[in-house]
């Protein structure tokens, strides 16, 4: 899964909402999230983010964006 980071918090961008093919993106407390069991790993928002904030799973040290992005989208 993608996930989203802290880069994202009151950003107003929402061009990777537009390009999600499975619409897996939900707001959270002041910044977007990404529901994990929902995204397909295509990795067409991660270029489209003009703060960088969308990072994959893969990454070192992502535990805690990957907990918020699980907490938020459940809250829908
Ligand atoms: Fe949506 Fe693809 Fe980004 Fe996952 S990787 S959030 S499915 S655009």
């Amino acid at each position: 899964t993608y996930v989203v980071t802290d880069a994202c918090i009151r950003c107003k961008y929402m061009d990777c909402v537009e390009v999600c093919p499975v619409d897996c993106f939900y707001e959270g407390e002041n910044m977007l999230v990404i529901n994990p069991n929902e995204c397909i790993d295509c990795g067409v928002c991660e270029p489209e983010c003009p703060a960088e904030a969308i990072l994959p799973d893969t990454e070192n040290g992502l535990e805690k964006w990957l907990e918020l992005n699980s907490k938020y989208s459940a809250e829908w």
